[in-house]
């Protein structure tokens, strides 16, 4: 894991733009002044987690308060989340820890739709990129980077790159021009802010910036990318009745939560203060990438002001 900077990852992001599901976008983005206005727009809510709810390991004051509101107000809300390196149980132990006790069936992560579309007899064994003491969900023909047999598998299943190095980086990269495999990634974020200026390499860092060559031989799971907003958007029609329009995609990444938001028919905000463009002006990334969310909100204060 290695720092990477705002400008850096909004341009990684932008390089591979064409690799990112196509979406329309509002003329201009509403900046929000109260949350009432909100209410007016939208009846459910999806609401990324890093960057929304948290910034590393601890939860964003003001988060809280708004999940409150949302419950006073009975608006429903999904948390969608990239988050793939663990089973969501212990992401679940984390909100628990930072005092937002979901419970299971508001949040859906990546790697919770992984396991609805990934079919893991399609190849005979998977190299997993993961932390090792967290135990797969499913069973299956596995062997864990950086074992030997991890290099013979027959196809790869990229979940958390806590454990991945440049070194590792190197030797896969060039064991995949020799004989292409198929790669399956639960996380296509490029960076995660991790507080106080840091923000680490994620999968997509390690796949999405990949040739082309190897790009052909990958399927993505997580924000931008479909799989989760529809299997998010089934659910909210079932479970709330509410219908896409109706639904509001809050995240703090342009390239994940507002493309993605747009290109699946949501509407969007980009909450600012917090993760991606934390103490940056925002303007010129949304100038130079045409990504313009419906609403933006600097921060939660600004949401409650009387
Ligand atoms: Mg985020």
């Amino acid at each position: 894991m290695l720092a990477l900077e705002t400008q850096k990852a909004f341009d990684a992001y932008e390089s591979i733009r064409h690799r990112l599901p196509s979406a329309s976008f509002p003329k201009n983005a509403t900046t929000l002044s109260h949350v009432e206005i909100l209410f007016e727009h939208v009846d459910g809510f999806f609401l990324d987690a890093f960057g929304v709810l948290n910034v590393g390991t601890g939860a964003i004051e003001g988060a809280k308060k708004f999940i409150e509101t949302l419950h006073k107000a009975k608006k429903p809300f999904f948390i969608l989340s990239n988050s793939a390196s663990m089973p969501k149980a212990y992401l679940l132990a984390f909100f628990h820890s930072v005092g937002l006790p979901f419970d299971a069936s508001q949040v859906i992560t990546s790697r919770e739709v992984l396991w609805r579309v990934f079919d893991p007899h399609s190849k005979p064994s998977w190299g997993v990129i993961a932390q090792q003491e967290q135990a797969l969900e499913q069973t299956f023909s596995h062997a864990f980077a950086p074992d030997e047999a991890f290099w013979n598998s027959d196809a790869f299943l990229f979940l958390g790159s806590v454990s991945w190095n440049e070194t590792l980086q190197k030797r896969w990269i060039e064991s995949l021009h020799v004989k292409a495999k198929p790669i399956w990634i639960a996380n296509p974020d490029i960076t995660a802010p991790r507080g106080e200026g840091i923000y680490s390499k994620e999968p997509g860092f390690y796949t999405l910036l990949s040739d082309d060559a190897l790009f052909e031989q990958m399927s993505f799971v997580g924000k931008p990318f479909n799989t989760i907003f529809e299997y998010a958007l089934q659910r909210a029609h079932q479970e709330w009745g509410i219908s896409k329009e109706r639904i509001l995609m809050v995240g703090d990444t342009l390239h994940t939560d507002i493309l993605g938001g747009c290109a699946a028919g949501v509407k969007t905000m980009l909450l600012e203060d917090y993760g991606f463009f934390a103490h940056q002006n925002v303007d010129p990334f949304i100038d130079q990438s045409g990504i313009i969310p419906h609403f933006r909100l600097k921060n939660y204060e600004t949401l409650f002001h009387s």
